[in-house]
């Protein structure tokens, strides 16, 4: 890297220019918000000079007290924002303060709202704080020199936040970063020493380190407590602190739905403060996302990264574990495979269940009625996925799920019934949980497969999530009841009791008509030839003519589907053909012989393809042979 020392003037990528452009013309509201983005990325500074200075101590430069100062100058209407912390050179100003790599960008424009309020809650969110600083300052400029370079390596950017800023190499003393905010006319406000210093004491009394607000005179006074939150006694801390704090670690600018706060004595000691948020992040679904729980030794921040710290399916925990045993010295790869940090892990996983728990079963009263509903909504996806994921707590987060199914209070559009829920309202000598699969709600509710259930008043669960099928072929038992897929194998209703006398009938009749229709039945086997594995009388159809069934053992077709579109391998099985021989359609086709009753075998085959959410293999040949029936 060569490195100028004249002064350059480089442009904005389009990104930073549009996000600017929105900064200085259409935020008015909660303009104040730049001081906590500021305050925010100074304290993260310092976070980072106290993780790289464990391994080499000179970073401090003899000066290990760290901290954030504030001052006004109301001559020259400026406001200055400065810290001792890690500090930038120049490849990092240009990448960190000229462009955003981040794709919160994009996402940060989607979600804009034109609602004043909400939009400028967003800032902190998308990590784009810094820009911030043009709501209410016409020019910037920030100084700063990298912790370990000298001082001729500081480097000055200032921007007027149009299309472009200036980079010139300057001698700084102090390593870490100077904000200078010239502040437009008409933000005298913010060189209002009172009013600074409640802004900083609203929003930063959770940061670690002292944050002093320096008057006109140079004296200077601490504004916030500057002692990490969670080590305080759990009786010191009010709910608003609690609050405060979360939007501070999750950037978020909602209060939490919860949260739980443990000191954990034992083979290894550590703190933990977890919070579950009101509602999904916008990067839930990003597989690379590192924000999550920070993981702190002794108070000093080692690293944050959700997935080392807490398992991909509670990736929406936000937070910090505090391990007070754990080796200081310790590299980032080295810390998260030592057991000691496995068993805090464990620990918080078994306390996020817990709070979990807590929500569902409504057991505390400040938590709103729905607040579980809540949860689930935003979660649940999520959720499901520790079924697979986490086999030693299989069981409790199976008790967490919910599902749509065949009895639902709300029909059937919600998510709302648990296995319990689920065991509690099972008919007399039945022993399996049954459950659909399939593409969509709809698809779900008009299977075929469901019609003996729906008659018998059997509950089914109607599961039509992707995550569903890697739900079910894990989970293979709920509280010793077998979880059966009800398009899978033969149903055997017949120790159900059943509400009306037909149903039982059903069963009896389809038994005895197995045995008078076998030559039908082997005639329509052997008609549908390589596209069917057997032809059998059902016992699950009480209205259609024909459903597909999977062999017991065989891949669902669901399931095959959804690997074939994500590019895997399926097995190719073929389907069972199960018909219903009390229905008009099967009637006719007894007395049709060749080309006809292949038609009509190949036409029921189609219909039962369709009604179980697949492609015809021939659309053609279908259309052909309806058409040939309607006019034929
Ligand atoms: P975010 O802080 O969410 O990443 P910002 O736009 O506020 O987004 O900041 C962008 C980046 O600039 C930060 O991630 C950090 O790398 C760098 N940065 C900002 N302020 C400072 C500072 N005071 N000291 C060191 N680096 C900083």
């Amino acid at each position: 890297m060569t490195e100028t020392v004249a002064k350059e003037t480089l442009g904005f990528q389009a990104e930073v220019k549009q996000l600017l452009h929105l900064m200085i013309h259409s935020l008015y509201s909660h303009k104040e918000i730049f001081l906590r983005e500021l305050i925010s990325n100074a304290s993260d500074a310092a976070d980072k000079l106290r993780f790289e200075a464990l391994s080499d101590p000179a970073l401090f430069e003899n000066a290990a007290e760290l901290k954030i100062k504030v001052s006004v100058d109301k001559e020259a209407k400026t406001i200055t924002v400065r810290d001792n912390g890690i500090g930038m050179n120049r490849q990092e100003v240009i990448e960190h303060i000229g462009t955003i790599a981040k794709s919160g960008t994009k996402e940060f424009f989607s979600k804009l709202s034109g609602d004043q309020k909400k939009d400028t809650q967003l800032i902190g969110q998308f990590g784009v704080g810094f820009y911030s600083s043009f709501i209410v300052a016409d020019r910037v400029t920030l100084t700063t020199r990298r912790a370990g370079l000298t001082q001729e390596h500081g480097v000055r950017w200032e921007s007027e936040g149009a299309g472009e800023y200036t980079l010139e190499t300057v001698e700084k003393v102090e390593r870490g970063t100077e904000i200078v905010l010239h502040l437009k006319d008409d933000e005298a406000e913010f060189l209002d020493d009172w009013r600074v210093k409640s802004v900083i004491r609203e929003y930063s009394d959770h940061i670690a380190i002292p944050v002093e607000f320096t008057d006109e005179k140079g004296e200077a006074e601490a504004v916030n407590r500057a002692n990490a939150l969670w080590a305080r006694p759990k009786s010191d801390i009010t709910e608003d602190e609690y609050k405060a704090f979360y939007k501070h670690v999750g950037h978020d600018y909602e209060d939490p739905l919860a949260w739980v706060h443990v000191k954990v004595e034992g083979r290894q000691d550590y703190t933990a403060l977890l919070y579950l948020p009101a509602h999904a992040p916008f990067d839930l679904w990003d597989r690379d996302v590192k924000t999550g729980v920070k993981l702190y030794v002794k108070r000093v921040f080692i690293m944050e990264d959700a997935k080392k710290l807490m398992p991909a399916y509670l990736r929406f925990i936000r937070g910090v574990i505090d391990a007070a045993d754990l080796p200081l010295n310790v590299s980032r790869e080295i810390l998260q495979e030592t057991r000691d940090m496995e068993m805090i892990r464990n620990g918080c996983v078994r306390k996020t269940l817990d709070l979990l728990d807590e929500i569902a079963e409504n057991r505390k009263e400040e938590y709103p009625k729905d607040a579980y509903a809540k949860v689930w909504e935003h979660f649940g996806k999520v959720l499901k996925e520790g079924v697979g994921e986490d086999p030693a707590n299989k069981e409790r987060i199976a008790k967490l799920l919910r599902f749509r199914s065949t009895q639902a209070e709300k029909e059937t559009d919600v998510e709302s019934v648990s296995l319990a829920d689920y065991l509690g309202r099972m008919k007399e000598g039945q022993d399996k949980i049954y459950y659909l699969t399939a593409d969509t709600l709809a698809a779900a509710k008009s299977s075929p497969h469901l019609e003996v259930f729906r008659k018998k008043g059997v509950e089914v669960l109607l599961l039509t999530d992707r995550v569903d099928e890697w739900v079910v072929s894990n989970l293979f038992e709920f509280d010793g009841k077998s979880l059966v897929s009800v398009a899978r194998g033969q149903v055997d209703l017949a120790a159900i009791a059943t509400e009306g006398e037909e149903a039982a009938e059903l069963a009896k009749s389809a038994a005895k008509s197995e045995e008078e229709a076998r030559p039908f039945l082997e005639r329509l086997k052997k008609s549908l030839e390589g596209r069917t594995k057997d032809a059998r009388a059902s016992a699950r159809l009480v209205d259609s003519p024909a459903c597909l069934v999977a062999d017991e053992g065989d891949m669902n077709a669901n399931l095959a589907r959804m690997l074939k579109q994500m590019g895997q391998a399926a097995p190719e099985t073929q389907p069972i053909l199960e018909v219903n021989l009390g229905h008009p359609l099967l009637k006719r086709m007894e007395s049709e012989e060749g080309e006809r009753f292949d038609e009509l075998a190949g036409l029921l085959l189609d219909q039962a393809v369709l009604l179980d959410g697949g492609q015809l293999s021939d659309p053609a040949g279908f259309v052909k042979r309806v058409n040939g029936l309607l006019f034929g």
